[in-house]
C-alpha cells in the first residue's frame, strides 16, 4: 500500500495517480491513544491502519494526485539517520572532490559510522528546497529511505527488515565545505522525503532496487541499491547497536555518484523503483 500525507495532515492512499482519504480511519486508530514516547503515532500503528482500510479498490471518492499537496510521510521522526559514502563509485568521486579543494577524505562507513540530520530539516516534496547559502555549492544526493516500523535495540540482519515500516524516497541535500557534515545537511527543507510510504511487503528485496535522480531535463544519478557497501540490513544492525530506533524514524542509506549543484530555478526529479516519482522544487532562500 502506498500512504501519503497530504494538504493539511490528511493521509491518503496513493492507487492509479488518485488519492483516497483515508484521514477518518487514521483519526479512529489514534483515538485514545497516549502520545508518549519517541514513536511516531501513525508509524507506530501502521498495521493496525493497513488492516483497518483493508481492499484499496473497495475505497471511494478519490481526488487526483497531481491536486494534492505531498506532505513528508513521517510527520515527527524522532531522528533522521544517515548513512555517509555506502556506494563505491560516490567516493571515488568525493575523493576527487577532496582532492580540488578543502573538503576532507571521507573514511569508510564502518570507520564513519552514521551521521543525524536535524529532524526540523525535513518536508515533503511539494514544499521545495530553500537554498540558505546559494553562494557556496548545494548537492543534490538521492537515495533509498527507510521507515522504522517498530522499535530497535541492537537488532541482528537476520531480523532486520522485520523492523522496517516501508521504504520512501529521500533527498539528502547537502551543503559542501568544512563544517561538520551534520551541521551543513540540516539545513531547513534539507532533508525531503516522498512522494509517499510504500508499505514493506511490497518491497521484499531493498537490496535492488535503481534509484535516479535529475535536474531539470538532465539526468545525473542512476544506479541501483545492490551497490551499497551496507545493505540495508546492515544499516539497521550498525545504527542499532549505537541506539533505538523508534518506529517513525527515518534512514538515508547513502546516496551512490552523480551528485552535482542545484540553484535556485532548478527541478529535481527523483525516481525508485516499486515506489515512485517525485518532483521538487528548488528555491532562493
Ligand atoms: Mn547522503
Amino acid at each position: 500500500m502506498k500512504i501519503c500525507r497530504f494538504n493539511d495532515n490528511r493521509l491518503g492512499v496513493v492507487q492509479d495517480n488518485q488519492v483516497y482519504d483515508v484521514t477518518a480511519v487514521r483519526d479512529q486508530v489514534l483515538r485514545g491513544q497516549s502520545n508518549d514516547g519517541w514513536a511516531d503515532p501513525v508509524i507506530a500503528r501502521l498495521p493496525e491502519l493497513v488492516k483497518l482500510i483493508g481492499d484499496v479498490r473497495k475505497l471511494r471518492d478519490p481526488v487526483p494526485l497531481a491536486s494534492v499537496r505531498l506532505l513528508s510521510p513521517v510527520k515527527r521522526p524522532s531522528k533522521l539517520v544517515a548513512a555517509p559514502t555506502n556506494y563505491k563509485a560516490h567516493i571515488t568521486e568525493m575523493q576527487k572532490v577532496s582532492a580540488s579543494n578543502t573538503v576532507r577524505r571521507s573514511p569508510d562507513i564502518g570507520e564513519a559510522g552514521m551521521f543525524l540530520k536535524a529532524t526540523s530539516a525535513l518536508i515533503g516534496p511539494s514544499e521545495g528546497i530553500r537554498l540558505r547559502f546559494p553562494e557556496r555549492r548545494n548537492d543534490h544526493e538521492v537515495e533509498l529511505a527507510l521507515i522504522i516500523g517498530k522499535t530497535a535495540n541492537q537488532v541482528g540482519q537476520a531480523k532486520a527488515l522485520d523492523y522496517v515500516a516501508g521504504y520512501c524516497i529521500g533527498l539528502d541535500i547537502t551543503l559542501r565545505g568544512p563544517e561538520d557534515r551534520s551541521f551543513r545537511k540540516s539545513i531547513d527543507t534539507y532533508a525531503v522525503l516522498g512522494p509517499w510510504l510504500v508499505t514493506a511487503d511490497e518491497i521484499p528485496d531493498p537490496d535492488n532496487l535503481q534509484l535516479k535522480l535529475g535536474v531539470n531535463n538532465e539526468l545525473h544519478q542512476d544506479a541501483n541499491t545492490k551497490d551499497m557497501v551496507y545493505s540495508i540490513r546492515r544499516l539497521i544492525e550498525f545504527s542499532s547497536a549505537f541506539y533505538t530506533l523508534h518506529p517513525g524514524d527515518v534512514i538515508y542509506t547513502g546516496t551512490p555518484s552523480g551528485v552535482a549543484p542545484i540553484r535556485p530555478g532548478d527541478t529535481l526529479i527523483a525516481e525508485i523503483e516499486k515506489i515512485g516519482r517525485m518532483e521538487v522544487a528548488v528555491k532562493a532562500a
